[in-house]
């Protein structure tokens, strides 16, 4: 799909389609049916050995301990040498220049791979502060797992509502971050579909094609399918008989069980009086019932893995809350991604824009030119992300990346080899 030019498409089959598809293409299939529990960021000092001359061997410096103050103080620093020349710099125009964190000797960001500066040459060392390392890293707890995991970078992607459960405190986000997780509005909604022996709708009130059907009855809206038409008038059909979202959602929602269909008598009794009314009793309840097979009812509110259908904005809640929502936190190297961290929030269009900030950002903050050309190819640029020298991407992912890390603590001092 290019965002650019296809922005919106209606995708028969639903988000099954898509999800299937995604599937195909991965190379690594995701994991299923594990909970993150915690993610925190850790920066540990790493100090390498400095050579002294003739001495035979090497030798731990003695200015090898820092006070605080000698800590990088410039952007993210994923394995700086003696602190980082600057964050961001210059705005990826045609993909980014000078990326976040390129210590000064110019070599790769991220963890211990960046070779440290050969200063074995100007001895004696005492007069110079020597070169340390600092590895930072994200640990992801997962429930019922005995280690975290390690990993560069994460993106986080449930809805903030599950977020809320895990344990943040260690991955120092922003205030906005924090409000969000916490305040954000989460719009409730709920489905009910039936099975009847057969479709009623159409052999008895004439409703041939897909629609909406309105009602102030507590099913509200009443949707027709506009596939299976043709499967015969005496074959069994589903009916989605109400879709229901805000206060609504809520009201209904109270007579859902999750072991829907089980313990839902009340639901389905309002169910099918609602039906016999909106369609001007053209049946009655009691046939309703005779044709009545099975049903299933859905609340996304009581779904522990969403907590909510879709992200809700009230009002100021965007403008206060999104620009922090889409910078990455602990010193970049935690970004949020989802239908909420975008403008198009209750979207699928909104979850996948996000997921395209989300890989940038990364791909910036490590200066993978050639792989930002590879992303803004396959995919093109979602209109709601700036990434020009105008736009706003850099300074976000510049801001986001000097954000908290001063906060981490620098964990122990491990000698490694120079
Ligand atoms: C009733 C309804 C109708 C909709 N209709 C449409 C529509 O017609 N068109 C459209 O474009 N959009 C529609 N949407 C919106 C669309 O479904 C969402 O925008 C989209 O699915 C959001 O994707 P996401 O990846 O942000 O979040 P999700 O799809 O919610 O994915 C988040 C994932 O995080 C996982 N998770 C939660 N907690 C944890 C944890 N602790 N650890 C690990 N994983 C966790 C969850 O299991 C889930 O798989 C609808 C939504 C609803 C509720």
């Amino acid at each position: 799909m290019n965002f650019s030019t296809e922005h919106w498409k209606c995708i028969e089959g639903g988000a099954d389609v898509l999800t299937q598809n995604a599937l195909r293409i991965l190379k690594r299939r995701p994991e299923y049916k594990k909970r993150v529990t915690e993610i925190r960021m850790r920066r540990r000092l790493r100090i390498p050995r400095i050579p002294i001359p003739g001495g035979g061997g090497q030798a731990k410096s003695e200015n090898n301990k820092f006070p605080p103050s000698s800590e990088p103080s410039g952007g993210p620093s994923g394995g700086t040498f003696g602190g980082p020349s600057g964050g961001p710099s210059g705005g990826p125009s045609g993909g980014p220049s000078g990326g976040p964190s390129s210590g000064p000797t110019g070599g790769p960001a991220g963890g211990s791979s960046s070779e440290p500066p050969d200063n074995s040459q100007d001895l004696p060392i005492r007069r110079r502060r020597p070169p340390y390392i600092v590895d930072e890293v994200m640990e992801v707890t997962v429930a019922g797992e005995n280690a975290p995991r390690s990993y560069d970078m994460v993106i986080c992607t449930p809805t903030l509502a599950c977020v809320q459960r895990m344990n943040l405190d260690n991955a120092y986000l922003n205030w906005g971050q924090k409000t969000a997780i916490r305040a954000l509005v989460y719009t409730p909604s709920m489905k009910v579909a039936i099975k009847f022996s057969r479709p009623w709708w159409i052999t008895d009130c004439g409703i041939t094609s897909g629609g909406l059907g309105s009602t102030d009855e507590p099913l509200r809206v009443c949707v027709y399918p506009s596939y299976n038409l043709h499967d015969g008038e005496d074959k069994p059909a589903v009916l989605l008989c109400s879709y229901t979202w805000t206060q609504d959602s809520l009201r209904t929602g109270a007579l859902v069980r999750r072991e829907s269909p089980k313990g839902e008598e009340e639901l389905l009794e309002l169910m099918l009086k609602g039906l016999a009314r909106l369609h001007g009793e053209k049946l009655s309840y009691e046939e309703l019932k005779d044709l009545y097979v099975t049903h299933h009812s859905y609340d996304w509110y009581k779904d522990p893995n969403t907590a909510g259908a879709v992200a809700g904005f009230r009002p100021g809640q965007f403008s206060q809350l999104y620009p922090f929502l889409t910078r990455p936190a602990a010193g970049g190297l935690l970004s949020f991604a989802g239908e909420a961290i975008s403008s198009h929030h209750g979207w699928i269009l909104g979850a996948m824009d996000s997921a395209w900030r989300s890989v940038y950002q990364f791909l910036y903050r490590y200066n993978m030119r050639d792989k930002i050309i590879e992303l803004v190819e396959k995919f093109g640029i979602p209109p709601e992300i700036e990434i020009s020298e105008n736009g706003t991407e850099h300074l976000q992912i510049f801001l986001g990346s000097r954000a908290g890390v001063k906060e981490v603590p620098l964990e122990g001092e491990e000698e490694v080899p120079a």
